[in-house]
Formats: C-alpha cells, structure tokens, sequence
C-alpha cells in the first residue's frame, strides 16, 4: 500500500475531503440564493448536483423540510456527505448518491424535482447543456440555482482563459448565461456575484494549509509538487483578475 503511486485524482480527493467545501462559496451565500425560491414548505424532493462532501447541502437541508439527494462522480465524497448527514442526524432524509449529473435519468424520474441545487460544478459538463438536461427532471415550476464562473467585463483575459480551458471550463459573459438559461425552459429570478472571501476564506486559504500538509506527506512527490503550483497559479490569477471574472449564482424557475 505505501508503495502505491498516488495518481492526479487520489491528490485532488486528499486535498478536498475534509475541507468543508471543494470550490468557492460560503454559507451566507447559499442562504441567499434560497431567499429567492418561493415556497420552501413546498420542496418535497430536491437534488444537489456535484455535490461534493456536502457543505452547502448541509445548509440548504436545515432550511429544506423535504428530501434532497446528493449526486456526485466521486464515491469518497459520497462516502463524507453520508457521515455528515448521520452526525446532523438529516440521515433518511439526505443522502448522497455516486452518480453523474449528466445522466440522471439514472437517479431521477421526469418532473419529479422541486429544486435542483448545484455550487461550483455546472461548468464541468457546460452551463447550457446541464441546464437543459436537468430541466427534464424538474416539476414544472420547479426551480435551479447553480453557480458557474462567468465574466463580469468585456474583457477577455487570455490567462485567465487558458487556466480555465484547461481545467475543462470555458466562461461565458453573465447575460450570456442568462439567455442560456430562458432558452434552456426557464423564467430568470435572480443573478448575483459570490463575494470574494468565497474564494478566498472559504476555499483558497483552507486549501493551501492542506496542500502544505500534503507536501510534506509526500515530500519530492512531482505530482503534489504540480497540483499545489497549479492552486497557487489559481489563487495569483483571481487576485490579479477579480474585477473581471468570478463564479455567479444564477436561480431561474422551469416554465
Ligand atoms: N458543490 C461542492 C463541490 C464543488 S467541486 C461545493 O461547492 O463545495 C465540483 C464537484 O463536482 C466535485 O465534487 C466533483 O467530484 C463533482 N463532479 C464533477 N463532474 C461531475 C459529474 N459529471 N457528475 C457529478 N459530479 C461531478
């Protein structure tokens, strides 16, 4: 066993499984996004996609009477969320599930949906094309909110291009994604910036203190070398560039 060559993935789950979120975001702004969703005594059913460990879904189930599943590809994260949902004692009524959110007529049945919840992962798969797909599963109006990285100028910052592109991401302007969204079935409600602690108190900082945890664990290790520059890299690019680019909350309601 301690001979096993970790791999790219085994270091991104250690750096992220026992922070309390994989990306940006906080509670104060996933509580937000929820103020603009009518009727929460209504949500029977509701589902956060690319969940991670769980944090903002944790959240979202002390203010959500009704059930929500968690969906996401990585069965340790899964693993975390089901703990953390045993210790809240949300256990029965929150669970996580391993499983991909482009593909959910494997979890989910048409229409079945109040709301769909997504923090920091809609872009893996591309705003529009998740959107369109998670319409399918949701009551008619139901409702998504999802944050996705967006610009906020007319300014198209190459590095900033090149370090998302990479990561399998391309941003688009915050109208566009909101055009995206009307197309895509639904009415908008709201759009606001995450603020920039999101980034940093609540991902970036956390993150470099287990990344230096990491790299001493696996001192000379090239790929813990590669994954802790590349954070660094991250983290030098938004304080540069923030004006012109973070992640958005978008929360539009099915027609
Ligand atoms: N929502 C959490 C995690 C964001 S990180 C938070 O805001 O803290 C993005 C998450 O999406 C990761 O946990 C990753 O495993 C998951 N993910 C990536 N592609 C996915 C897919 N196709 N289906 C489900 N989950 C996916």
């Amino acid at each position: 066993m301690e001979n096993k060559q970790i791999t790219e993935l085994d270091i991104l789950i250690e750096t992220h499984i026992d922070l309390d979120r994989q990306g940006p975001g906080s509670p104060e702004m996933t509580l937000k996004a929820l103020s603009f969703i009518g009727n929460l005594d209504g949500i029977e059913h509701a589902a956060d996609l690319g969940c991670g460990t769980g944090g903002q879904t944790m959240v979202l189930a002390r203010h959500i009477k009704g059930r929500i599943i968690g969906v996401d590809l990585s069965p340790a994260f899964i693993g975390v969320f089901n703990d953390n949902a045993k210790k809240l004692n949300f256990d029965g009524r929150v669970e996580g599930i391993a499983g991909s959110m482009d593909e959910l007529s494997k979890l989910f049945s048409k229409e079945e949906l109040d709301l769909i919840w997504s923090e920091g992962a809609i872009d893996g798969i591309g705003f529009e094309k998740g959107l369109r797909h998670w319409c399918a599963y949701l009551k008619k109006g139901g409702y998504a909110a999802v944050t996705c990285p967006s610009w906020f100028t007319d300014e198209r910052v190459p590095e900033v291009e090149a370090f998302w592109g990479d990561a399998g991401s391309k941003l688009d302007a915050v109208g566009d994604n909101i055009a995206a969204m009307q197309r895509c079935g639904y009415s908008f409600i709201a759009a606001f910036a995450l603020p920039e602690e999101c980034w940093t108190e609540h991902y970036f900082i956390p993150r470099a203190a287990k990344e230096e945890a990491l790299l001493k664990k696996y001192a000379g290790n090239a790929l813990m070398e590669e994954s802790a520059r590349n954070s660094r890299y991250e983290a030098e690019l938004y304080a540069k560039y923030k004006q012109h680019y973070g992640y958005v909350f978008y929360i539009g309601r099915k027609l």
